[in-house]
Parts: C-alpha cells; structure tokens; sequence
C-alpha cells in the first residue's frame, strides 16, 4: 500500500470535488475587457497540485507523477489537455443537468473516454476508523493520466446522483463558480460569503449611498 486518501473539499466552495476541478477555471464568466476567465491549471504540475488539493493523490503519489512527467514531458502535456477537456465537458454537463437539459454527445463521450482509459487504479485499504482508498504502492501501473479516472469518476457520480436544483452558479458577476447546494432548502447564492457575497454587499452598500 503507498498511501492513503481522504477527498476533501475543506476550505474549498464547490461543495464537491468534481465543482472544485471545474472552478480551475476562475471568472469564467468575466468579460474580456474585464480581464476574461483565469486558469489555475496551466501546468501538469499545477494539475497535480490540484488533485493533491482535493485529496485524490497523496504526497507520495504526486512525487512519482512529478519524476514521470519530467522524463515524458510531452505525455504530460497530452494529459493536461486531456484534463482540460474533461474539465469543460464537466462544467457544460454541470449546466445541463442545472437547467434540466440533456447532456451534449460530444461531452458525455469526453467522460466517458477517460473513465475507459484510465481504469481504477486505486485500492480500498484498512486505516484506523475504517476503510480507505489509496493508490497502490506507487509505480505499480500508475500513469501520467491515472488521476484523471479518478476525476471523471467523481464528476460521474456527481452528475449521476444531483437534484438538479442543488447544483448552483454563483450570483457574482463574472465569478462563475458552481457549487453543490446540499442545504435542505437550496437557498444559496455565492460562491463563498468572504468573497462574491461580501463584494455584493459592499456593492449594494455603495449603491444605497449613492442614492
Ligand atoms: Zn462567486
């Protein structure tokens, strides 16, 4: 066994890991005269610092990928273009399932593909407390792409289980961040107080001043 995981989504808005990977790509909604979207992943290295954020590889696992990629930089490359793909199938997906559509072909095959080429590498082991996933002792089959089935997983149980009214878009102009509204009444409306709702507050604020 190499290491042992816990998802998480502490400290994070999404609510969900698979909303927390799509929200890589920060002001999404933003205009280009205000500075447009800004992408956090624009290195594998910056990929795998994401999915060590949210807890689906350790350390370890991320130190192995780390020297793989340094000896096949441009399998590398392929993977985060393979990453950023599943990441906006994910978010139009998200969407859809919000607004009660159907999903396009085009992203469903986009899941899909990474759920088949990336097969579960991960284990369930014992810990204390109870039963982990982890990755196997590390090497053991683990590639560049490996945490991407992990991903696609996640973004499939998501979508597979979600009321449409619990996944939300955040009300902040420009911010674009979905969340998974788990509240009995659905009733949120920012991202994060601290940030979307507190710039709306002083905006309103401002405003009432203003009149
Ligand atoms: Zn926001």
């Amino acid at each position: 066994m190499g290491e042992t995981l816990r998802i998480t989504t502490t400290g994070l808005h999404g609510g969900h890991p698979a909303l927390d990977f799509v929200n890589t790509l920060d002001w999404r909604d933003r205009s280009t005269a205000e500075g447009g979207p800004e992408d956090m992943l624009v290195s594998y290295d910056a990929l795998l610092a994401c999915w060590r954020r949210l807890g689906i590889v350790g350390t370890a696992t991320e130190g192995e990928l780390k020297r793989q990629a340094r000896r096949d930089p441009s399998q590398a490359v392929t993977v985060l273009g393979e990453a950023l793909e599943l990441r906006e199938a994910l978010h139009r997906m998200a969407q859809a399932v919000r607004q009660g559509k159907e999903a396009r072909p085009v992203d469903l095959d986009a899941l899909n593909r990474c759920l088949l080429r990336y097969p579960e590498a991960r284990v369930i082991a014992n810990v204390s407390g109870g039963a982990r996933l982890g990755w196997k002792a590390h090497g053991d089959g683990l590639q560049l792409g490996s945490p991407l089935g992990a991903m696609a997983r996640l973004g499939a149980d998501l979508l597979v289980s979600a009321e449409p009214a619990s996944i939300r878009c955040c009300a902040g102009p420009g911010c674009g961040w979905l969340f998974h509204d788990t509240s009995p009444n659905k009733r949120r409306r920012w991202c994060s107080m601290e940030s979307c709702g507190n710039r709306a507050k002083a905006r309103r604020h401002y405003q009432k001043h203003k009149a």
